[in-house]
């Protein structure tokens, strides 16, 4: 105990929001704990250039219901390379810090493991990403904004959809996984939900349209953006001219779905969870993730997280197949 004395938080990957309630949370929870804490600007990047800057907890004030992250985030090339590593440890060695915690996601997570086997550092991962994607957790931080963010979207092209009995195609982030479209599709009432996960889908659509031809009613096709049969403008060409009756339009949420105030839930899991990456690094913890199962804060260790693979519930989908009639 009381070995560390000097951390450093950056924030890497795509953006989330929660990141500043979680970047808040590491810097308080580590000043309160004796603690120094130095911020990283953009990434990895930011640590092979020397970005370090002193956090500290005046420096965080106002930041817990902002979208983005104060710290930027960047992807770093040269992070991926052992020269590039091995400046950047360089800069945390001058700066005396003597663990890491990184917000992000899996790519984040991989290069924190290496680094942290190659130079013998603590690195604690805290899980940031809108995709919900990480094993050994059930929520990410930013998940459940992204999720508000396009129901609340999906609720407005609805009453579109329906004053002109259109088809809309529905395009949310999710390039590998299909949680923010399962997700929102359930809670939005779509018709089809199209995922990555579930295979050979464009039998189903092309069902529920025939299905849908006779009734000439209004749907809405989820689709998660990596979904194997193509996105939401590929499946739209693929069915039109089967369905001439149909007036089909395409909506791509896009980066809409990153940004704005995290809500509720994503805070106070970003609150949990940077407090619990101090107490992991003050409990002699080297190379985890924190998570939430069921509620309750969990470590993983990091090269688990980036390896195994975290399904979509099977009773989700079981929920969508059952109510999309
Ligand atoms: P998101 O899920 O939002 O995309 P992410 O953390 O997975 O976030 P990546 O771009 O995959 O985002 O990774 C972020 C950074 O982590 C990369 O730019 C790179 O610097 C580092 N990184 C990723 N993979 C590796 C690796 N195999 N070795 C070393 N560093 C890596």
């Amino acid at each position: 105990m009381g070995k560390i004395k000097r951390v450093a938080v950056l924030t890497s990957g795509g953006d989330a929001p929660g990141m500043n309630a979680a970047v808040r949370a590491v810097t308080r929870a580590a000043i309160n704990n004796n603690m120094e804490v130095y911020g990283i600007m953009r990434g990895y990047e930011g640590m092979i250039n020397g970005e370090f800057k002193k956090l500290e907890s005046r420096d965080v004030s106002g930041i817990i219901q902002k979208g983005g992250t104060i710290l930027k985030t960047a992807r770093s090339a040269r992070f991926r390379t052992p020269e590039g590593r091995k400046e950047a440890y360089e800069n945390l060695s001058r700066h005396e810090i003597d663990a890491v915690v990184v917000i992000g996601g899996d790519g984040s997570f991989t290069g924190a493991s290496i680094m942290s086997q190659e130079f013998n550092i603590p690195c604690v991962g805290i899980p940031g990403t809108i995709d919900n994607d990480l094993f050994g957790t059930d929520y990410t931080i930013g998940y459940d904004t992204a999720l508000n963010t396009v129901v609340e979207a999906v609720d407005k092209i609805r009453d579109t959809a329906s004053s002109h009995n259109r088809i809309f195609f529905v395009e949310v982030m999710g390039r590998e996984a299909g949680f923010v479209a399962l997700e929102s599709g359930i809670a939005t009432g779509a018709e089809v939900i199209m995922i990555p996960e579930v295979k050979d889908q464009l039998k189903e659509l092309r069902e529920f349209l025939s299905k849908r031809a006779k009734s000439n009613k209004s749907s809405i096709i989820m689709v998660a953006e990596g979904d194997d049969e193509g996105g939401a403008i590929e499946l739209s060409q693929k069915v039109q001219p089967e369905f001439p009756q149909f007036d089909i339009r395409v909506t791509i949420l896009g980066h809409i779905q990153r940004g704005g105030s995290p809500t509720c839930y994503d805070r106070v899991s970003a609150s949990r969870m940077g407090v619990a990456a101090i107490e992991a690094l003050l409990d002699d913890q080297k190379s985890i993730m924190i998570g939430l199962v069921n509620g309750q804060i969990s470590h993983v260790p990091l090269n688990k997280t980036v390896k195994a693979h975290k399904h979509v519930r099977k009773n989700y989908l079981d929920v969508a197949h059952i109510l999309a009639m």
